[in-house]
């Protein structure tokens, strides 16, 4: 259980045995089991199972191609957080489909290469509809949501544009909240136009290379994406044992030999 709650307060952890009592109550279990813990968390994570939902054959294929394609990313980024299982059975309010990745353990600090690598993961869904049927859909929103409110932090809170160099531009506005434009203490009234402008290029940047790069990354593993979305198809579900034995080892065919070497070991 402490493997797949990284980064779980106590709160969480209270209620995600809540659940799992919920889930093994529902089974008429005599006991609590990890399956019901499992089942509990993605629950709490994706939302409840709506079966019932139906969606038509290039929806489906739609989705399967998605979630395989931020599966498939973050394989190949071994940095990233271990891809637990990939479904499309569509849950909670409008989730489709959806890929389980927990963190392998407690992060603190993230390096700028590690950020970039999750925004290439958040845009891989898109990038894998972009590549198998030349086309854009609403399945991304979400993604794209997560990825721009990333790419705005690498900005303006972590300093981490060559450009606008190590300063923070996130207070500025706060600081002088309701104040007319450009009034505020003498000295300190907020940044201009071009550096507004130049905020918005940087974040575009970031997000378009980043789906630049998944799609070269899932380019280059297409048999495997093509192989992976077919079996999601047939089984709804597959957990990491399967997509290991379907992908087999792609993190090595990926980036330089330096690339490799400066990331973090794939654990388990
Ligand atoms: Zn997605």
């Amino acid at each position: 259980v402490a493997a797949i709650t990284v980064g779980f307060a106590g709160a969480d952890l209270a209620n995600l045995v809540n659940e799992a009592a919920l889930v093994a109550t529902r089974r008429n279990g005599d006991s609590v089991t990890l399956p019901d813990f499992t089942q509990a968390i993605e629950r709490i994570v994706a939302g409840i199972e709506k079966k019932h939902r139906l969606l038509s054959e290039q929806e489906r294929r739609t989705v399967a191609y998605h979630e395989m394609g931020h599966a498939l990313a973050a394989l190949a980024l071994p940095g990233s957080d271990r891809v637990q299982k990939v479904s499309i059975v569509p849950r909670g309010m409008g989730a489709l489909g959806y890929t389980l990745q927990r963190p392998t353990e407690d992060r603190h600090l993230m390096r700028r290469q590690e950020l970039l690598d999750r925004l290439t993961v958040l845009l891989a869904g898109r990038a894998a509809e972009l590549l198998v049927f030349g086309e854009l859909s609403t399945g991304a929103a979400d993604d794209i949501a997560k990825a721009t409110a990333l790419a705005r932090d690498m900005v303006v809170h972590y300093g981490m544009d060559d450009v606008l160099g190590p300063v923070s531009y996130a207070d500025v506005q706060r600081r002088y909240f309701g104040m007319p434009d450009g009034i505020g203490p003498p000295g300190a009234t907020g940044f201009g136009a071009d550096t507004a402008q130049r905020i918005d290029a940087a974040v575009l940047e970031l997000v378009q290379e980043a789906l630049d790069r998944a799609r070269a990354i899932l380019g280059c593993h297409r048999a495997v994406l093509d192989r992976c979305a077919d079996a999601l198809l047939a089984r709804e579900t597959l957990d990491a044992d399967e997509i290991a034995a379907l992908t087999g080892d792609l993190a090595v065919s990926s980036g330089t030999p330096a690339e490799r070497r400066d990331r973090r070991p794939v654990t388990a």
